[in-house]
């Protein structure tokens, strides 16, 4: 594979520069290129960079309205409510998890329902956010339906991710961020472009029989990680986010979708609390000490630990030579 190496104000730059051309605002286009840069930073690569068509393309087919200002309504003190106004989520967020972070320290623990967007990337950032403010965060969405619920070879549910991050004194936060597929469609897509094979339990061919390869399975479907539980978790995850924030399912999406290539409209549902407020002294001591018993088990290593030392690395990043002549062709 061909790359080029780019360092990490190059990248923000590319991809400010391409949203821009592409139909942006400024503060929309500030706000992904922020969000892609930061995941091509911490390794996030199947939400960094490799997202920049599809957020064009949705601009270019007026899907999404790159030039978006997000509505916040707080009236109930433990409620957010958001609406995107048709633009992705990465500015929506940053205008509206401030305040749920507020209300969260005023009631102990508050909820945002977000509606009315458009999520292309990864949930990380929201939940590191809220644990940065010394807040639990758990936040989840759906997407179109590539995933057979457990029983079928028929696709259901979104990839579903689901993402917790746990706050730590003077420390990065414990973070998980979990497609409820086996593996994330975007990384079957890289696996595509870049000729590897799938592990097994990943997806299931055209003919509903399982298959390693990543050809195969773009045609057929995913499967939920873990059998019936991960299953289980991809429907709670449906529910929260569509039924909860009064947005679309994942069968709902894909009949309203232009499958443009870019992200179909969607709801996230964030839920921050305060341990401070729910538990009182004592919290961050005790969780410490769960955390450092749990990391000195031989062969555990915290997720959200491979991100964040990627992090410390501020040098370059190999970029895909081929989407880095599909990008600059949009800026063009
Ligand atoms: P991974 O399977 O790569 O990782 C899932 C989580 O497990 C991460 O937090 C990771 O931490 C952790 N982890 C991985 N390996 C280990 C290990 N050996 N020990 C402990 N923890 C580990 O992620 P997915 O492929 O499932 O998801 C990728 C991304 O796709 C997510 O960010 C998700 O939000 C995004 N996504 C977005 C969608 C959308 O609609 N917007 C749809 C579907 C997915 P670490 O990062 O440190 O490796």
């Amino acid at each position: 594979m061909s790359v080029e190496n780019l360092t990490l104000a190059e990248i923000e730059t590319l991809a400010k520069q391409t949203l821009l051309a592409g139909g942006c605002d400024e503060n929309n286009a500030a706000a992904i290129a922020d969000t892609v840069t930061r995941a091509e930073r911490d390794g996030s690569t199947s939400h960094g960079l490799f997202r920049l068509p599809g957020y064009v393309k949705s601009m270019r087919s007026g899907k999404v309205d790159g030039k978006a200002t997000p509505v916040i309504d707080n009236k109930m003190a433990a409620i957010v409510a958001v609406d995107g106004q048709g633009g992705y989520a990465p500015y929506t967020l940053q205008c509206a998890l401030p305040v749920l972070a507020k209300a969260a320290q005023n009631t102990g623990i508050a909820v945002m329902r977000l509606h009315n967007s458009y999520h292309f990337a990864a949930l990380w950032p929201e939940v590191e956010y809220l644990a940065e403010q010394n807040l639990v965060g758990l936040a989840c969405t759906c997407f179109k339906p590539s995933v057979a619920p457990a029983g079928t070879s028929t696709a259901f549910f979104g990839t579903n991710p689901l993402a917790f991050a746990w706050p730590r004194p003077d420390k990065t936060p414990v973070v998980f961020d979990m497609a409820t597929s086996r593996l994330a469609k975007g990384d079957v897509m890289l696996a595509a472009r870049e000729g590897h094979d799938l592990p097994d339990g990943t997806g299931l061919g055209p003919d509903g029989q399982p298959s390693n390869d990543p050809h195969e399975v773009l045609k057929g479907v995913l499967l939920p990680f873990g059998g019936y539980k991960g299953s289980a978790i991809s429907m709670m995850v449906e529910l929260l986010s569509s039924a909860l924030t009064g947005d679309q399912f994942s069968y709902e999406a894909e009949a309203q979708d232009n499958n443009d290539g870019g992200p179909a409209r969607g709801g996230e549902l964030i839920i921050a609390m305060s341990p401070d407020l729910i538990v009182g002294d004592g919290w961050r001591a005790h969780s410490e000490g769960f955390i450092a018993e749990l990391s000195s088990l031989e062969g555990v290593r915290l997720p959200g630990e491979r991100r964040h030392k990627n992090r410390q690395d501020t040098g370059t990043r190999a970029i895909n030579s081929a989407l880095l002549e599909t990008i600059r062709g949009l800026s063009g």
